[in-house]
């Protein structure tokens, strides 16, 4: 694979970042992953547009224009030949060669790095066909889930009591309410409605989540924001995630409860195939 890292493309080999990076000490750092189909870039600007809030919220320099970003995603796409796959970006602030807790002097230059995915059938996947099954666990992550950090710990535990239990994927809870999957926004459909969780500084603000609500919304389906509780999902005529590494993807089984006949729900799989549609129609 050929990576980039601070302006080189570099087999992944050679590429290489400080043992003070505060990506590495402290998940002072914050990622993006953008799915690539047809060899095109999925929602390229949503997410160059989330990152450069990322950067802002959490007072750290960009390391490029969003022009140059484009261009690196598209070169190392082309150069590692990638028709479906991800591209993952991870901008962190850096360091001057040592640790402390306090942020380095402001000509501290960020740390960039991309590299890709090949994921053939990525769009066509088994797993989506098959639809997840989800756990819920305690959400105990910080309070800015609107962040798109590395700190991951906690998600990637939940993935793992997850396939302890059997299942493919966790949902979180926090004071009695749904906040989001593992690596997925969340979502029940009742009598025709879906619902998702509104949004706020308890979730991220999904890439995927807000194109599929918008083609929701123009595919005449009634879309509610409002928080949800486990119980109700489990009562659920069907439910789905949605993210840019699994676009929309069926849920069905909640803690141990099937949901409609187990197999994945008709507005998850239509939702699924106009989004597929519509995002290799709009991809750059
Ligand atoms: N929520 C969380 C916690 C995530 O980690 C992700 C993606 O990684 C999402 C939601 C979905 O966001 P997107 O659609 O931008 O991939």
């Amino acid at each position: 694979r050929t990576v980039y890292v601070n302006g080189d493309y570099l087999p992944e080999t050679e590429a290489k970042v400080s043992i003070f990076d505060r990506g590495f000490l402290m998940a002072d750092a914050v990622y993006e992953v953008t799915s690539v189909l047809d060899g095109k870039l999925i929602d390229f600007e949503g997410h160059a547009v989330r990152l450069k809030r990322s950067l802002s919220e959490l007072q750290m320099a960009e390391p490029c224009s969003k022009d140059e970003l484009l261009e690196i995603h598209r070169k190392l796409v082309e150069l590692n030949g990638i028709e479906e796959g991800l591209i993952y970006l991870q901008v962190s602030r850096g360091s001057d060669g040592d640790r402390d807790f306090a942020f380095p002097s402001e000509d501290t230059k960020p740390t960039i790095v991309l590299f890709t995915q090949n994921k053939p059938g990525l769009a066509d996947s088994p797993a989506s066909k098959k639809g997840a099954k989800i756990i819920s666990i305690d959400d105990i992550r910080w309070g800015r889930r609107d962040i798109k950090t590395t700190q991951l710990l906690y998600p990637s535990l939940g993935k793992m009591m997850a396939k302890a239990a059997g299942c493919d994927d966790a949902w979180m809870v926090e004071d009695g309410y749904v906040t989001e999957g593992t690596s997925n926004n969340a979502y029940f459909v009742k009598g025709g409605k879906i619902v998702t969780r509104p949004l706020s500084t308890d979730i991220l603000h999904g890439i995927t989540r807000k194109a599929v609500l918008r083609m929701a919304a123009e595919a005449q389906m009634v879309v509610e924001e409002r928080l949800f509780t486990v119980d109700e999902a489990k009562e659920a005529d069907e439910a789905f995630t949605t993210s840019a590494s699994a676009f929309v993807m069926p849920v069905v089984e909640i803690d141990g409860v099937t949901l409609g006949d187990g197999t994945p729900g008709p507005i998850a799989k239509r939702l699924r195939e106009i989004y597929l549609d519509e995002s290799r129609k709009a991809a750059v």
